[in-house]
C-alpha cells in the first residue's frame, strides 16, 4: 500500500479487548492508506471484561475503559451500540441494525461468546442473571438493592456453575452482601482446570470464606414466588433450596450465528474454523478471540485471543506470524484464593508423574507435572499459593533445573530462574511476550526500567502475574549492561528507604527539612515525606501531628481517622485480642447512637463506626478515651491488630492461652509504626480459628509451645506464613516476635509487607532466623533496645491530641467556620442504621439524614 493508493478498509465486528489489540497492533503496523471501523454490539467502549468484577466494588465503566487513545486516532472509528446482523461476503459489506451498511477489504470477526442459561425451566424468571457484561452486572445490583429493600433483609444467592467464572460470581455476590452460595455438577470446584485433590482443597478454602459449596449436583427446575420473582431451586435429588438471586454461570457460546449465516466453515459445537493465520473459509474474512475455532476448539481466555489480534495485524501487513496453538494456563484469584494451573495440568501425557505437597490445616495444594523420567516440566497446579506460577511456567516443556520440592515446600521458597530462561521461553502468556523480547527492549529498545520495558512490550500489562520475572529479567540486563538498576526511594532521594534509615541513625538527624537538605533534593513528595514521616516516629518517637512532622504525614494519619467515600471518617478503638467489656460496648453503642455513625465489626475483630464529620472526631475520641479506649490506628502503617481465638480459657481443644497472648503482643506493639501495615494473629491450637497463618506474625499454640510462622498476608496477593521457630515459651516467643519486625522495619522497602521483604531478604527464612536467632549481624542487641525504646516510648495518639489545643485546631470541616459541617455529607437509613446517599438519592431529595442537619445528642 501506498500514499496513493486507495485505503485498505478494515471492518472488525465485536468491540472487546481482543478487537482492540487488534486495531492497537494494527495501528502500530499500518500506513495511513489503512482505515479502520470497528462496530460494537455493547453500548460501550472496549473495556477490560477480566476486571469486569471490580465493577461491583466501585469501578465504573470508565475506570474498566480500555486506552481510548486507539479510538482518538483518526484513522479509526467506533460504532458502538448498533450490532452487525448480516454480511454480505458477495458484495463485501455488512449491514447493522440501525441498517446502515459498511464495506470492507477484510472483515475481522472478533465477537466474542455470550454467557449461556441452562435449559431448566424458571432460567428466564426476574432475580435470574448472567455474568458477561458490564450491562449484566448493572442489572444484578439493581435487582439486590431493590429486593433487599423490598424484603428488609440481606439476600441470599445461589450461582450455578463452579467453573472459574463462578467462583469470581459467588464472591461478588458476597461484595453485595448476598449470601453467596455455589451449585456445581461436576465432582469437585473448576474441573476443567484442577484435579479432583486441588478441587477439594479449592472447596475448602472457599467454605472458608462463608460460602457454600456444592458439589454433584444438578438444578432441574428453578421456582417463583407469588410474585413471579424467582424464590428457589430444585436439585436433581429433589431437594429445594431457597433463595432470592440466581446467577448462572454455566459456559458461553461462540457468537457464530453471522459467520454461519453468511456460510462460513464452523465447528459443529460452535466457533468459526480458522487456520494457523486467523484466516476463515473465506479469505478475505479473518476471526480473532473467543468466536475463533482452532484445532476444532474455541478457547475461554483473553491471551490466545490476544495472540490472535497480533497474527492477524501481522498478516494483513505481508507478516508470516502463526499462532502456536493455545495455553491454556491461568492464573486467577477466585473470591480471595489463589488459583494457578499450566501446562498439562491434568498429568494426560503417558507415564507422567505426579509430585504433590498439600497442606490441609493451611489451605495449600501444589502439584508438578513431569515427564516419565522426572527430567522436563509438563504442568502443574496451585490452589492456596501461587506464588511459584510466574517462575514455573515459562519452563514448561523443558528441565526443571532443581528438585522440585525446592518450587513446592513452604521452605523452599525458590527464586524465580530468570537467568536460565532462553530467549523463546514465554514470560507473559497474555500477550506472548518471550524472555528474548524483554532483552531486547532493554538492549535495542533502550528500556531504563521494568516499567519502560512494560510499556515497550506489553509484557505484564494485562493479568500482571509475570511482572515480578518481568523485573527480574530487566534487572538482569541492566546489570549486565553495567548501568545500575535503581532503588532510589522517589525523585527527591537517590537512595533506598533501607539507605535512608541508616544514613538517618547515623547522621542524627532529627527534622524532615535537615534530612532533605543533607540527602535529597527539591521540596519532597507524597512518596518520601510519609516515609521519613513514619522512620522519625520509630527513632525519634514524636507524635504524628507534632510540628513539621504533621505536614508529612498521609491523608489518614494526618487526621488519625480513614477516610471513607464520600469523605466522612471511620473511627476504630483499640480491642487488644478482641477484647471488650460490657461497659467498653455500652460506651461504643451510646457514642454511635449519639453521633449518627454507622457501626460495623471488622475482620480484625474489633468495631469500625462509620460517617463522622472531621469536627466531630475530637469529641467521639474524648468520650472514648474517658472511657478507656485508645486508638486503634487502623489509619496508620503500624500495628493493626492481633486476631485471636478463645484458646484454652474457653475453647475444649485449646492449648495455651490464645487471647492471653494476644494482648500481651497487642499491647507490646501497638503503635509501631513500619513499612506497611502489621497484623498478628493467635490460635489455641492447630485448628488454627484465628487464621494467623495470614498475617504478618502468626502464632499457633502446640503441646511442646508457641510455633510462630512469619510473612503472611491476606489482601491482594495471599500468603501463607512460613515457620521460623517453634516450641518457644512465652519470652522467647517476644523476643523472636520483637527482633523479626524491627529487623523488617529497619531493612524493608516503602510499602514492602513482610512477605516480599521475606522473599528478598538474604537467604529468605533461614537468613532472617540467622540474624534474628543465631545473631549473625551481632544486632540482636541493637534490635532488642529498639523495641525496648517503643515500649516505653508509647503513648496514645489521640489522648495526647486531645490535651493539645494546637493539634485540635486541625480538626475543622471549614477553616474559616470551625464549627459549620460539611454540607456534602448525606445520608440515608438502611438496615436501621445510616449509610452515603447515593447520587440518585441526593437528586430525588430522598436523603432522610443529612450531614447538616443531624442531631448530635451529647
Ligand atoms: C467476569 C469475567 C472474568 C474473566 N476473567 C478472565 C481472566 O481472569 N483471565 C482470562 O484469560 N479471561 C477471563 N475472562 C474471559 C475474557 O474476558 C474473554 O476471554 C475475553 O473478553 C474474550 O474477548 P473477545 O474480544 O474474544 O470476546 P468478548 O469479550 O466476548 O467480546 C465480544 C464483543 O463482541 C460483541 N458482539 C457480538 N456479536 C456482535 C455483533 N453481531 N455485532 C457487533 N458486536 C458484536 C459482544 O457484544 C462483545 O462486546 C473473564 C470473563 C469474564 C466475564
Ligand atoms: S484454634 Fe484451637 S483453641 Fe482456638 S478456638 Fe480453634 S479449636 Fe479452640
Amino acid at each position: 500500500m501506498t500514499e496513493t493508493s486507495p485505503p485498505h478498509r478494515v471492518v472488525v465486528v465485536g468491540a472487546s479487548m481482543v478487537a482492540h489489540r487488534f486495531v492497537e497492533s494494527l495501528l502500530a503496523r499500518a500506513d495511513t492508506a489503512t482505515t479502520v471501523t470497528v462496530i460494537g454490539e455493547e453500548p460501550h467502549r472496549p473495556y477490560d471484561r477480566v476486571a469486569l468484577t471490580s465493577f461491583l466494588s466501585g469501578a465504573t465503566p470508565d475506570d474498566l475503559t480500555l486506552d481510548r487513545s486507539v479510538f482518538d486516532d483518526h484513522r479509526v472509528d467506533l460504532l458502538a451500540g448498533d450490532p452487525v446482523i448480516r454480511i454480505d461476503r458477495g458484495a463485501a459489506t455488512v449491514l447493522t441494525a440501525s441498517r446502515a451498511t459498511v464495506p470492507y477489504d477484510t472483515l475481522v470477526l472478533a465477537t466474542g461468546s455470550s454467557a449461556a442459561r441452562p435449559a431448566v425451566e424458571g432460567a428466564d424468571l426476574p432475580g435470574c442473571f448472567v455474568y458477561r457484561t458490564i450491562d449484566d452486572l448493572s442489572s444484578l445490583r439493581e435487582y439486590v438493592a431493590e429486593r433487599e429493600r423490598q424484603l428488609g433483609r440481606p439476600l441470599t444467592g445461589k450461582v450455578i456453575g463452579g467453573g472459574l467464572l463462578g467462583l469470581e460470581a459467588v464472591g461478588a455476590l458476597q461484595e453485595l452482601g448476598v449470601d453467596g452460595a455455589v451449585v456445581h455438577s461436576g465432582t469437585h470446584l473448576m474441573s476443567a482446570q484442577l484435579d479432583r485433590a486441588g478441587g477439594d482443597v479449592l472447596g475448602r478454602l472457599i467454605e472458608r470464606r462463608d460460602i457454600t459449596v456444592r458439589t454433584s449436583t444438578r438444578t432441574t427446575r428453578i421456582d417463583a414466588d407469588r410474585t413471579g420473582r424467582v424464590a428457589g431451586l430444585e436439585f436433581h435429588d429433589g431437594s429445594r433450596e431457597p433463595t432470592d438471586v440466581v446467577v448462572f454461570t454455566v459456559g458461553v457460546r461462540p457468537n457464530d450465528a453471522l459467520a454461519r449465516e453468511a456460510q462460513l466453515a464452523c465447528e459443529s459445537d460452535g466457533g468459526v474454523r480458522i487456520d494457523d493465520t486467523c484466516r476463515t473459509s473465506d479469505e478475505r474474512i479473518l476471526a480473532i478471540g473467543e468466536v475463533a475455532a482452532f484445532d476444532g476448539r474455541c478457547v475461554g481466555l483473553v491471551a490466545p485471543g490476544y495472540a490472535m489480534a497480533e497474527v492477524a495485524a501481522d498478516r494483513l501487513f505481508g507478516g508470516s506470524a502463526t499462532f502456536p496453538g493455545y495455553d491454556d494456563s491461568a492464573k486467577l484469584k477466585l473470591s480471595g484464593v489463589d488459583v494457578a494451573s499450566f501446562g498439562d495440568a491434568l498429568a494426560t501425557a503417558p507415564d507422567a508423574l505426579d509430585v504433590v505437597y498439600t497442606d490441609p490445616v493451611g489451605g495449600v495444594y501444589k502439584k508438578l507435572v513431569l515427564s516419565d523420567d522426572a527430567s522436563t516440566l509438563l504442568g502443574g497446579i496451585f490452589v492456596g499459593d501461587a506464588a511459584s506460577y510466574g517462575a514455573l511456567r515459562p519452563l514448561v516443556g523443558r528441565p526443571l533445573g532443581a528438585d522440585p520440592a525446592a518450587y513446592l515446600l513452604p521452605s523452599g521458597g525458590m527464586e524465580a530462574p530468570a537467568g536460565e530462561l532462553p530467549d523463546e521461553a514465554i514470560v507473559c502468556s497474555c500477550s506472548s511476550v518471550t524472555a528474548g523480547r524483554i532483552r531486547s527492549a532493554v538492549h535495542e529498545d533502550g528500556c531504563a526500567d521494568a516499567g519502560e520495558v512494560k510499556a515497550c512490550t506489553k509484557a505484564g500489562a494485562t493479568c500482571g502475574s509475570c511482572f515480578a520475572m518481568v523485573k527480574k529479567i530487566t534487572a538482569q540486563e541492566l546489570t549486565a549492561l553495567g548501568k545500575s538498576v535503581s532503588s532510589a526511594l522517589c525523585e527527591h532521594f537517590d537512595l533506598s528507604r533501607r539507605q535512608l534509615y541508616d544514613a538517618i541513625v547515623v547522621s542524627r538527624e532529627t527534622t524532615f527539612s535537615g534530612i532533605l537538605e543533607r540527602f535529597g533534593r527539591g521540596r519532597g513528595c507524597d512518596v518520601c515525606k510519609p516515609t521519613i514521616a513514619s522512620i522519625l516516629h520509630g527513632l525519634v518517637g514524636e507524635h504524628v501531628l507534632d510540628g513539621e512532622s504533621a505536614a508529612l504525614q498521609d491523608t489518614n494519619d494526618h487526621v488519625m481517622a480513614n477516610m471513607q467515600k464520600d469523605g466522612s471518617y471511620s473511627v476504630v478503638p483499640r480491642m487488644p485480642g478482641g477484647e471488650v467489656t460490657p461497659d467498653g460496648l455500652v460506651v461504643i453503642g451510646e457514642v454511635a447512637r449519639d453521633f449518627g455513625l454507622y457501626t460495623k465489626l471488622t475482620g480484625g475483630q474489633r468495631i469500625d463506626m462509620f460517617g463522622a464529620r472531621l469536627e466531630q472526631l475530637p469529641d467521639i475520641w474524648r468520650r472514648l478515651v474517658e472511657a478507656g479506649f485508645e486508638s486503634g490506628q487502623a489509619y496508620g502503617k503500624s500495628l493493626r491488630t492481633v486476631k485471636s481465638c478463645v484458646g484454652s480459657t474457653w475453647c475444649r481443644y485449646g492449648v495455651l492461652d490464645a487471647v492471653g497472648m494476644a494482648v500481651r503482643l497487642e499491647l507490646r506493639y501497638r503503635g509501631l509504626r513500619s513499612p506497611h501495615k502489621l497484623k498478628l494473629g493467635v490460635s489455641g491450637c492447630a485448628r488454627e480459628c484465628a487464621e494467623a497463618r495470614s498475617k504478618d506474625a502468626g502464632v499457633i499454640a502446640t503441646e511442646n509451645g508457641w510455633n510462630l510462622y512469619v510473612g503472611g498476608n491476606g489482601g491482594f496477593t495471599p500468603r501463607h506464613a512460613q515457620l521460623l521457630a517453634e516450641g518457644l515459651d512465652d519470652d522467647a516467643l517476644i523476643r523472636t516476635i520483637d527482633r523479626y519486625f524491627m529487623y523488617y522495619i529497619r531493612t524493608a522497602d516503602r510499602l514492602q509487607r513482610t512477605a516480599p521483604w521475606l522473599a528478598d531478604l538474604d537467604g529468605g527464612l533461614d537468613g532472617l532466623r540467622e540474624v534474628i536467632i543465631d545473631d549473625s549481624l551481632g544486632i540482636a542487641g541493637d534490635l532488642d533496645d529498639a523495641m525496648a525504646r517503643h515500649v516505653d516510648a508509647y503513648e496514645d495518639e489521640w489522648a495526647a491530641t486531645l490535651k493539645d489545643p494546637d493539634k485540635l485546631t486541625r480538626f475543622h470541616s471549614f477553616v474559616n467556620a470551625p464549627t459549620t459541617p460539611d454540607p456534602s455529607l448525606a445520608y440515608v437509613a438502611e438496615r436501621g442504621q445510616v449509610r452515603p446517599a447515593s447520587d440518585e438519592e441526593r437528586q430525588s431529595g430522598s436523603v432522610m439524614i443529612a450531614g447538616t442537619t443531624l442531631e448530635v445528642r451529647q
